[in-house]
């Protein structure tokens, strides 16, 4: 049967870049689950979708496609058949992603469509709640943790590469209102499942990551 590895964890303390090792490692699918909610925030955002009225949402989600690909060894995700995976990581989507992927409806067709693309292949997966809800059953589930201030250090470094004008301190913000209402939201809140593993990544290298999770497969 197929091995599905769950990372979940707080924002940005690098579980895309440790599940993106693990798939490599292992030949096994990488899904990017933050970057569906992401995607259907852009979308929100570009029909000026009202998040509080649930027919408007949901003939939204009914009107959105989200596919997975890859292209010069990079896993690329499209929108309606448009390829948004750059314009999904900018800051306007960051500021709203959290509020869209609060709403129900919005998480019951995404946890949907993550179990479908989960079922018999072997993935990593990491998100928020993919070892609570999405696959309960994981054989393996990771819960990530580092220090909020590094976390927006990394974060920052990459936004700033990017060209972004942005200063340390809106990304600061930004992670801790994110990591508010994805922990205090009603529907699947980010927690811990019992038999996910702690990985404090604040001192661990991506190779010393790598390892702690290979040791435990
Ligand atoms: O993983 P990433 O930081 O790109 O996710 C963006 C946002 O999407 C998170 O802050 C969270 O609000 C939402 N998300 C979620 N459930 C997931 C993955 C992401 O609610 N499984």
């Amino acid at each position: 049967t197929n091995t599905i590895i769950a990372i979940d964890g707080y924002s940005s303390c690098g579980k895309s870049t440790l599940a993106k090792a693990l798939a490599k490692k292992l030949h096994y699918l990488y899904i990017d689950s933050g970057a569906m909610y992401r995607a259907v925030t852009l979308y929100f955002i570009r029909h000026a979708v009202p998040l509080d009225d649930e027919q408007k949402v949901a003939a939204a989600l009914a009107a959105i496609h989200i596919d997975f690909h890859t292209a010069a060894g990079q896993t690329c995700i499209s929108l309606n058949g448009e390829d948004v995976s750059e314009e999904i990581r900018q800051m306007f989507i960051s500021d709203y992603v959290s509020e869209v992927s609060a709403v129900k409806a919005v998480r019951s067709a995404m946890v949907a469509q993550q179990q479908r693309m989960g079922r018999n292949k072997n993935i990593v997966m990491d998100g928020r709640d993919i070892g609570t809800t999405v696959f309960p059953d994981a054989d393996l589930k990771i819960f990530m943790t580092a220090d909020p201030k590094v976390r927006a250090e990394r974060r920052y470094l990459e936004l700033k590469n990017k060209g972004e004008d942005i200063t340390l301190e809106e990304v600061f913000e930004n992670l801790a209102h994110r990591d508010y209402i994805d922990t205090t939201r009603e529907e699947s809140p980010l927690v811990r499942a019992n038999d996910a593993l702690i990985l404090d990544n604040t001192d661990l290298n991506e190779e010393e990551q790598l390892q702690f999770v290979l040791d435990r497969l």
